[in-house]
């Protein structure tokens, strides 16, 4: 038993996994979603303040989905959600295709145990902050 009160309504539920709302609020939350998807698919041009504006949400929690890839934008020029490491416009998600390889590299690189390396001597000598240099 884990009782929280919702972030949402600040009713109290049990709480399992996920985001701290109560079913209910879960429920709305679900809803909007579906609403911030259709309106995107039909809105070639939308911007997460065009979204917020739209179905009445916080851009927080619009960024929250784009963070977690479930909104993906049809424009990355005019979307504005940009790359957390690099600038670069992007149309869901928290890097761009290339950091996002990036970062996979590293936390890969940091789960592995050091007392048991792998055999990957190669990516050390990587040029991998290249990328940087030519923008
Ligand atoms: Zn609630
Ligand atoms: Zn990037």
């Amino acid at each position: 038993m884990n009782a929280r009160n919702c972030k949402m309504c600040g009713r109290l539920f049990n709480y399992v996994a996920g985001p701290p709302y109560c079913p209910a609020c879960k429920d709305d939350i679900e809803k909007k979603f579906q609403e911030a998807k259709e309106f995107i698919r039909n809105t070639p041009h939308a911007t997460v303040a065009m979204v917020s504006e739209e179905i009445k949400v916080p851009e927080k929690q619009i960024k929250q989905w784009i963070k977690e890839e479930r909104l993906v934008f049809a424009d990355a020029t005019v979307a504005g959600i940009v790359c957390e490491n690099c600038g670069t416009p992007i149309v869901t998600g928290r890097f761009c295709a290339k950091c996002k390889a990036e970062v996979m590299n590293d936390l890969n690189g940091a789960m592995r145990k050091p007392e048991a390396p792998k055999v990957e001597k190669k990516a050390k000598d990587s040029p991998r902050m290249r990328f940087l240099d030519n923008r």
